[in-house]
């Protein structure tokens, strides 16, 4: 007799587990899980930016990839695994860097996931190597595809998008949040690429030089703005030879080419070493990779770094 009464509730509770984990699963595609929203998890910057531009604080969302930290030596943790499998939307780049993503990807289970990759979201363009710049050892065989898609404002609304329709999908519920938001971004990224375009309109100067890496292959393209640099986009390289240091260096006289760009989280080694022999000005020119700590914190968005980027064209094609 007492045991029947014990026995039923332990049924009852199994039971009801079992239902709740039904319900869980399939909450996955549909709905939030994690305190009643969705969870978003990206590899870099620029498309978390974007996911907290769209959802604010209705979406839990994760920055796999440290402030600071360098995006293209970066390798997940077993905790960053586990956070992966456990996102409703995992956005990463697509590229050479994050090779690591596919293979994680590969071998979990993503039947419950949406997952978005940049370079599927807009056109891609293969990295260049230009007069002067310095060539990798390259191991695996062809040119590669440039991976800095979002450095063009327009690429970056195609992203916005995209993030956005993938949220509303799955979060109906918000969509309309999600939609204004969007709209109000798109906006200011349409100034943005207006900006830029009548900078460039309003001089001769379509020269740009770089004293570091080049990752903004997207961007010079959408403007029509032709660069040297020391490295291409994804170099991992830091030194480089006499020749390219002297072939930068003959450009910035020939053309009297008043700012020398280092990108962020550089050693900015050889932008100095341009600046002090041609007597050139040194400026960032962010391409969005990462950010520091202290940016992290404080909250500055991608918009916010090309606007600062436009004021630093601007003095440079002076
Ligand atoms: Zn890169």
């Amino acid at each position: 007799m007492m045991k029947r009464i014990f026995i039923f509730p332990f049924y009852c509770i199994f039971f009801l587990l079992s239902l709740a984990g039904c319900t869980n699963k399939n909450a996955a595609s549909s709905s939030a899980l994690n305190n009643g929203k969705l969870t978003v998890v990206s590899s870099i910057f620029v498309p978390y930016d974007f996911t907290r531009v769209i959802a604010g604080d209705r979406v839990n969302i994760k920055m796999l990839l440290p402030p600071a930290a360098e995006s293209h030596s970066f390798e997940p943790t077993p905790q960053d695994i586990i956070t992966i499998q456990n996102s409703d939307v995992f956005i990463y780049v697509g590229g050479e860097s994050d090779r690591w993503a596919a293979r994680i990807l590969d071998s979990m289970d993503t039947s419950k996931m949406r997952i978005l990759s940049l370079m599927e979201i807009v056109d891609v363009v293969e990295e260049e190597i230009v007069e002067g710049m310095e060539e990798e050892d390259e191991e695996d065989e062809g040119p590669a595809y440039d991976e800095h898609v979002w450095t063009s404002p327009k690429n970056a609304a195609l992203i916005l998008r995209a993030i956005t329709e993938t949220l509303c999908k799955l979060d109906d519920a918000n969509s309309a949040f999600y939609r204004q938001n969007a709209e109000n971004y798109l906006a200011s990224l349409d100034e943005l690429d207006a900006s830029f375009r009548s900078i460039v309109n309003g001089t001769k100067r379509k020269t740009i030089i770089f004293g570091d890496r080049f990752p903004f292959r997207y961007f010079a393209d959408a403007y029509g703005l032709s660069y040297f640099a020391a490295f291409p986009g994804c170099s991992t390289e830091t030194e480089c030879s006499a020749g390219t240091v002297a072939f930068l260096i003959d450009k910035i006289r020939a053309e009297k080419i008043p700012v020398v760009f280092f990108i962020e989280l550089s050693n900015e080694k050889i932008a100095d070493t341009l600046a002090d022999e041609t007597g050139a000005k040194k400026l960032l020119l962010h391409s969005a990779h990462n950010i520091s700590k202290r940016d992290f914190d404080k909250g500055v968005s991608y918009l916010e770094l090309m606007k600062q980027n436009a004021v630093n064209l601007k003095e440079a094609l002076q």
